[in-house]
């Protein structure tokens, strides 16, 4: 499989590559690690004109602490977030997802900021121009049909980034820019939770950096994904919590977050409502496990079965909350 032809465009600030976005808009495409976006050129699924590579950005490349939370330049690779001391000690559950997105040589080039914009993926969607056309477009090729559920009314495409959810649960932001503007949104809100266009971003906007607030008295998190072969596939589901205690043993804050279960990571708001203020105890964990798996709807279009990767949400969710909750 070859690449499309595109000229590529490589800008030494921010400062340029917001002008290259803005001059070439919908005909241009971000390029970071390129272990995602090349893999979509190759298969006929993209073929932007213009590749707006941020390698030499270097003002986007950095860990620094901040008031006591963190701040995540877009373009730091996985590899280093997982080995920088500060995430370790002090946001484990960061660096638990960073080490479980595919292998170390993906993490050695992926970024952040290309790992949460990863588009939405479907068994009949990542596959080749010719192996696509014997069965004619699906809405997330511009169709009018879903080839995953017959007569379905729109696109299921499934996100299966792993740091995302992780980073929800913590209370992440990004800081997103464009030319002469500048916004900062909590992460859940870069996803539409639409599979055919998933991210809420702007043809010419680039997610500057995550911005991680200080970690709550008592905090610690956990990840547990599911995936076919352990060294290096992408999460078939995949379960973050992270939950305070406070000094007299009781749950001060809980958040549960899910990827690969939907068409955008999923925060289950339930789970919150029930471990808040309670004494965390098995049978407390076993009804949030159950809210989570109520709240997921995987389809049958990545990897394995949608029922089994349902199940197997409740199983991640308990082991997410009890791990989080025993390392307090
Ligand atoms: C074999 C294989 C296994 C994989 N397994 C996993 C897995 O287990 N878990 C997982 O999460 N991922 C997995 N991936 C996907 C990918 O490797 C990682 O998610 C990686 O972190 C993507 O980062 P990147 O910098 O390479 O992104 P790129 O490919 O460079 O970009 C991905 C997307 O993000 C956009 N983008 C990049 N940077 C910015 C920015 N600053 N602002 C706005 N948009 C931006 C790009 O335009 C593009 O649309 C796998 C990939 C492969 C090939």
């Amino acid at each position: 499989m070859r690449l499309p032809s595109f000229e590529h465009l490589e800008p030494r600030s921010l400062e340029e590559a917001l002008g290259f976005l803005a001059k070439h808009k919908e005909q241009a495409k971000i390029i970071a690690g390129g272990t995602e976006l090349l893999v979509c050129m190759k298969h006929g699924l993209l073929a932007p004109a213009y590749l707006v590579n941020l390698k030499a950005v270097r003002e986007l490349d950095f860990v620094s602490e901040d008031d006591g939370g963190l701040r995540i330049g877009a373009l730091t690779r996985l590899s280093t977030l997982s080995e920088t001391p500060a995430v370790r000690e002090r946001f484990p559950v960061v660096a638990q997802a960073a080490e479980m997105v595919a292998a170390p040589p993906l993490q050695a080039m992926g970024t952040v900021a290309g790992n949460l914009c990863l588009n939405t993926r479907c068994f009949y969607y990542n596959q080749s121009s010719f192996w696509r056309q014997a069965r004619g477009a699906c809405y997330k090729t511009g169709g009018d049909r879903c080839h995953v559920v017959k007569g379905g009314k729109r696109c299921l495409a499934t996100y299966q980034g792993d740091i995302a959810p992780a980073l929800i649960a913590l209370g992440a932001t990004l800081r997103m820019v464009s030319n002469g503007s500048e916004r900062e949104i909590p992460l859940a809100e870069l996803y539409t939770g639409k599979g055919r266009r998933p991210l809420a971003l702007e043809p010419d906007e680039i997610v500057a950096e995550v911005r991680v607030p200080a970690p709550f008295d008592g905090m610690a998190g956990d990840y547990q994904k599911l995936r076919l072969r352990g060294s290096m596939d992408f999460p078939l589901a995949g379960a973050a919590a992270v939950l305070s205690r406070n000094g007299s043993g009781v749950c001060s804050r809980a958040r549960v977050a899910l990827t690969a279960v939907g068409t955008g990571p999923l925060v289950v708001e339930e789970a919150t409502q029930l471990l808040e203020g309670q004494q965390v105890t098995e049978d407390l964990v076993a009804q949030a496990a159950e809210a989570a798996y109520e709240a997921a709807r995987p389809a049958s279009n990545v990897g394995s079965d949608a029922s089994y990767r349902r199940k197997m949400v409740r199983v991640l969710t308990r082991r997410a909350i009890l791990n989080a909750w025993r390392k307090e």
